[in-house]
């Protein structure tokens, strides 16, 4: 028993699992799984070896592991109607970098996402990602509504002449509409890559538009709205086979011997079970659920006076910007922290400001959902939040680069000892008693 043998560590998870409990997890990247998918991940299938495919492996002993590995595969591809699915990338940004190498190696291909600083993920070319030192990038904006332009997008497209254009974000809050990126992706000759890391529960759940009939290659994380183990699918659609015979074998190539050795086994099983919760009509409502409560949440935001990019919420997130209320995102952040309500800061369209003091904050649906939380709670949570962000509009932070750091350490502790706050994360200790766990 881990208590008795390694009581430090045993101790450590259990605060982290009130932790957990007691607050508002609204970091839109994250969930809460079943507790069968977390006892999937604590198996002997850990300890396998695996290199390899299915049937094609360099270790014996992998007949049950195959069955496994087939198993995840077949759910993947029922699930999201696609006839090509590998499930052994280790996380998201192996899943990608996987995608990059298998299609654009000789390293002489160009990537076009979105920037970091517009919603797109670091992965999608961001110089500071090897998806932007190795490999050639350009890099697409939004619009000054802050939504996706697409002539704009178009016309860099034409310009640039990219060899795969990323779509999917991880700060984006409204419908993507895939087929417009499909069609750009033709006229240039690119493939087109949705990673849909974000988004996947939404898609199983058929509330957000599938790109499968758009993109030739589809990427997702498990663990985030699909509510599994970390890990992720790399998804080859039929107009990505159509384009490309051989691409099913050369991503699977990326991946081992490209990038990886053995696949976590127990990792895999931990996705063939939440694959198979996906597929329920619970995970279907559980889907709209998500969607409803962020909506709502979003129009009881706006209300309240603040302003949300893009306008509003079609899915699981929403971008608040705090530029013009005084309140900087990194502040924000903490004050809602300490408030018991967890999100994190984040960049808004054309922010001024660093990454480290974003003007925005971003939060999410998805894990209080799972929770169980539906409209009238997410009345009670806007308000919240307006009242711990009101509570620190007389904390101002110096726009002087060391001014600024100084005064950040000063306000951290301020908001540490704010009784206000406080009082914010009793109520919410109190409304999460009533929410339990998975
Ligand atoms: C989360 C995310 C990733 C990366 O996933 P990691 O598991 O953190 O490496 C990739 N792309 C998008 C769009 C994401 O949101």
């Amino acid at each position: 028993m881990l208590k008795k043998s390694d009581p430090k560590v045993f101790d450590l998870i259990k605060q982290e699992e009130k932790r957990q409990k007691e607050v508002l997890e609204m970091i839109p990247s994250e969930n809460y799984t079943s507790k069968e998918v977390l006892e999937a991940l604590g198996t002997v299938l850990n300890n396998k070896y695996s290199e390899g495919y299915p049937k094609k492996r360099y270790y014996q002993g992998n007949a049950v592991v195959d069955e496994v590995e087939m198993l995840a595969e077949e759910r993947a591809s029922k699930l999201f109607n696609v006839p090509y699915v590998n499930v052994q990338a280790l996380s998201g940004s192996v899943m990608n970098f996987a995608v990059y190498t298998a299609l654009l190696i000789p390293l002489k291909g160009k990537i076009m996402g979105l920037s970091l600083s517009f919603g797109g993920h670091l992965t999608h070319g961001q110089p500071q990602s090897a998806s932007g030192k190795f490999f050639k990038s350009t890099l697409y904006t939004l619009g000054k509504d802050g939504t996706l332009d697409f002539d704009e997008i178009e016309k860099q497209a034409l310009k640039e002449k990219p060899d795969i254009i990323v779509c999917g974000f991880t700060a984006y809050p409204r419908v993507i509409d895939f087929k417009r990126f499909g069609k750009i992706a033709d006229k240039v000759g690119a493939y087109l890559l949705a990673d849909v890391s974000h988004i996947a529960g939404l898609i199983a759940a058929g509330v957000h538009p599938s790109p499968v009939p758009y993109a030739h290659i589809v990427t997702t994380t498990t663990h985030k709205t699909l509510r599994g183990p970390r890990g992720a699918l790399i998804m080859v659609t039929e107009k990505g086979i159509k384009k490309d015979p051989e691409l099913p074998k050369k991503i699977d190539t990326a991946i081992i011997p490209g990038l990886q050795g053995g696949p976590h086994d127990n990792q895999t099983a931990a996705i063939a079970v939440c694959l198979k919760e996906a597929s329920t009509s619970t995970f279907k409502k559980y889907g709209e659920q998500i969607v409803k409560n962020s909506q709502k949440l979003a129009e009881e935001l706006t209300e309240l006076g603040f302003n949300l990019v893009g306008g509003g919420s079609d899915n699981h997130l929403i971008l608040i910007d705090l530029s013009g209320t005084g309140v900087n995102g990194a502040v924000g952040a903490l004050a809602l922290e300490k408030a018991g309500i967890v999100v994190n800061k984040n960049g808004v369209p054309n922010d001024k400001m660093p990454p480290f003091y974003p003007s925005g904050i971003r939060l999410g649906t998805p894990a209080i959902t799972t929770r169980g939380m539906k409209e009238k709670e997410m009345k009670v949570i806007a308000k919240w939040i307006y009242e711990a962000i009101e509570e620190v509009k007389k904390y101002e932070l110096p726009n002087d680069k060391e001014a600024r750091k100084v005064a950040f350490k000063e306000i951290k502790g301020k908001i540490n000892s704010n009784k206000n706050l406080a009082k914010i994360a009793t109520e919410v200790k109190k409304m999460t008693s009533k929410f339990p766990l998975p």
